[in-house]
């Protein structure tokens, strides 16, 4: 693999790679590297002649400073395991900020509905950053294929959007969420959690668990209270939300639909770490 740090080289590389017609996969990834990501790079490996692998924590993602500020880093310890798995024509973009934002970026996006609810509405501009870089990634290196996780399933649909309104010729690949042998969805930000707030983080996953299992049996209103009251009971977590939404336009729904993917999605504070996942309710069938 080759490591790039300016987008000047990287462009030129690819342009020598997009000479031969080679089908070029991105899987951008704020690094601090654990399975859920090897998983999509995996995947883009399959399905992409060369692959690029971004590491980069875009801060205009981050509502909240000191989020930012203890976003875990390990570029060495990336680095070693990339080399490993990428292949001799794949390669790792890893600007800084300058690079990336030699000036501020002016761009405001409309997302309609799908930026104002759960994490668009808990952390505010959150989606208009991501946007941002990602377009941005997408302008540099014009893959084929981008290679995202439905662990952050809002991302994945507001990425979607994105290259509908803006045209982009880029194909959108969902990859699924990825599990610690406890079910908890694996994470960067896991590894800032005490021993106490890991252990009790599992019960995020079985209280999607529990809802999986009585989907379609008891009343939405009723699940629904029944998973938040759950996790509060622990005297560690707390449910910023949980909300049962159709998978297409992620709009909450009332009643349970057949014939519709349906999930439920969920935010948790343990301690000051937040966490999120979501979990298939009726045909689970998402990529
Ligand atoms: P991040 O570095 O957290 O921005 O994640 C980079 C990409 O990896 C995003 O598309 C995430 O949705 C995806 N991802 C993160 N964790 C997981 C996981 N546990 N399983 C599957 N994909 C994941």
């Amino acid at each position: 693999m080759k490591v790039f740090y300016k987008k000047k080289s990287l462009k030129n590389r690819l342009e020598a790679i997009r000479k031969k017609h080679l089908k070029i996969g991105l899987v951008p990834t704020m690094g601090a590297l654990h399975s859920g990501h090897y998983s999509l790079i995996e995947r883009a490996i399959i399905e992409s002649k060369v692959v690029v692998v971004t590491i980069f924590v875009n801060p205009t993602q981050f509502n909240d400073r000191e989020d930012f500020k203890k976003y875990p880093h390990d570029i060495e310890k990336d680095l070693m395991e990339l080399r490993s798995l990428l292949r001799k024509e794949d390669m790792v973009f890893i600007p800084d900020n300058k690079e990336m934002y030699p000036e501020p970026d002016l761009l405001v996006f409309d997302f309609g509905h799908l930026d104002k609810i759960m994490e668009g509405s808990h952390r505010p501009g959150h989606f208009n950053g991501v946007a941002q870089i990602v377009s941005k990634f997408f302008n540099i290196i014009k893959p084929d294929l981008a290679y995202f996780g439905e662990k952050d399933l809002q991302q994945l649909v507001i990425i979607r959007k994105l290259v509908e309104i803006t045209n982009m010729r880029v194909q959108i690949i969902g990859c699924p969420i990825i599990r610690e042998p406890d079910g908890l969805a694996m994470s960067s930000r896991n590894q800032l959690l005490s021993g106490e707030e890991r252990k009790e983080a599992v019960k995020v996953y079985q209280a999607l668990s529990q809802a999986f299992n009585l989907a379609d049996k008891i009343p939405v209103e009723t699940l629904k209270k029944n998973t938040i009251g759950f996790i509060n009971n622990s005297s560690i977590l707390s449910v910023e939300y949980f909300e049962i939404v159709d998978g297409e336009n992620l709009l909450p729904i009332k009643k349970w639909i057949k014939n519709k993917q349906v999930f439920g999605c969920i935010a948790v504070k343990a301690g000051n770490v937040r966490l999120i996942d979501n979990i298939g309710l009726m045909n689970k069938q998402y990529t």
